[in-house]
């Protein structure tokens, strides 16, 4: 950490800082400028980082703090410079497999589900999405199926030998999911939800962390780290659009966060067009998109009447449209050196 201080900072507060500093554990190499003090603390200190900065900006005559190192470290690519993969099954996502995970955006029906899950598997996709818990903006829209949605995952599962993945919104009901689902997804709007993100850490399942729908990529990093930190290391990420001035879409899928992901960090980026658009005319454009910029998988909602669907049907895309979409995406994959 590099602390600057105030132009004019006494001897006195100069060493009274040194001190705070080298009481945290760093070792200090100050600079005593012309104009300006500049106190370089390397080492590890015996407190976290954040409230050092915290306590070191509120002394006197400090001007301002740099971190060097970056506010996480196991999501970091300092820390593990070659991808990372995680195994779902047979599948492994964050290598040269593009991954498709498709399906309804809620459980519906056992026929709903299973008209999809079995279409999506004939088409080519590797793991069935679907909500039986849904966060919904609206308290009086359909909030999910619950554990009855979970059942008809599993049986879809049993059915098509597809992974399921499905969203978990709550602590209390961690176990539950994880009786059904072989990845859990942890929504935009739980992205911060940190008790929920350390108790996921706890566990070995495969996670997937959608990006907050206003969340600074460092943030999001930081919401993995707390994952990774309690153990769990079977971590992805989920790029699904970014709440800005526009709102001719939903949102606005942000592609350029694959690639900023991928320089910060070792772990796998899935894209999600669906939650990213809103728009199901947009949807397959942009999954290409999402392919030729690296994404190492999709997230794709697929309804067999999207416009009796309970939930989201205006971004979903038809049994067609999908059917359509997976050769399509076959050879965006194969120019960027991957196979579907
Ligand atoms: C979803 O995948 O249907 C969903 C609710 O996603 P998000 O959390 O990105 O809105
Ligand atoms: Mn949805």
């Amino acid at each position: 950490m590099i602390v600057v201080m105030q132009e004019g900072a006494t001897e006195a507060q100069i060493r009274e800082v040194e001190g705070a500093l080298e009481q945290w554990g760093y070792e200090i190499h100050p600079i005593y400028g012309v104009e300006r003090t500049v106190i370089a603390a390397v080492g590890k200190p015996t407190m976290d980082e954040g409230t050092v900065v915290e306590q070191v900006e509120s002394l006197p005559a400090v001007d301002r703090t740099m971190l060097i190192l970056k506010p996480y470290r196991f999501a970091s690519r300092e820390y593990r410079p070659e991808k990372s993969t995680v195994q779902v099954r047979d599948v492994i996502i964050g290598d040269d497999r593009f991954v498709m995970m498709a399906g309804p955006c809620t459980v519906e029906s056992e026929e709903q589900l299973m008209t999809t899950a079995r279409a999506v598997k004939a088409a080519g996709a590797h793991v069935l999405r679907g909500g039986a818990f849904k966060p919904s903006t609206s308290p009086y829209s359909f909030q999910g199926m619950g554990e009855e949605g979970l059942k008809l995952l599993a049986q879809a599962r049993a059915e098509t030998g597809l992974p399921v993945i499905t969203e978990v919104m709550h602590v209390k009901n961690i176990d539950m999911v994880c009786q059904y689902a072989d990845i859990l997804q942890i929504g935009t709007r739980n992205m911060q939800n940190y008790d929920l993100l350390i108790e996921v850490g706890k566990l070995k399942r495969p996670v997937m962390l959608k990006r907050g729908m206003s969340a600074k990529i460092e943030e999001w990093l930081q919401a993995a780290e707390y994952i990774l930190k309690g153990g769990n290391d079977q971590l992805m990420l989920c790029e699904r659009g970014v709440r800005t001035s526009e709102t001719y879409t939903r949102n606005t899928l942000d592609l350029s966060a694959v690639l900023a992901v991928r320089e910060l960090s070792h772990l796998p980026v899935i894209v999600d067009p669906s939650q990213g658009t809103g728009r199901a005319s947009m949807v397959p454009a942009m999954c290409r998109a999402a392919a030729a910029v690296g994404a190492d998988g999709l997230l794709v909602e697929v309804h067999p009447n999207p416009e009796k669907a309970l939930k989201d049907g205006a971004q979903s895309i038809t049994i067609q449209s999908f059917q359509a979409l997976m050769p399509e995406l076959g050879a965006v994959v194969s120019a960027v050196g991957k196979s579907l």
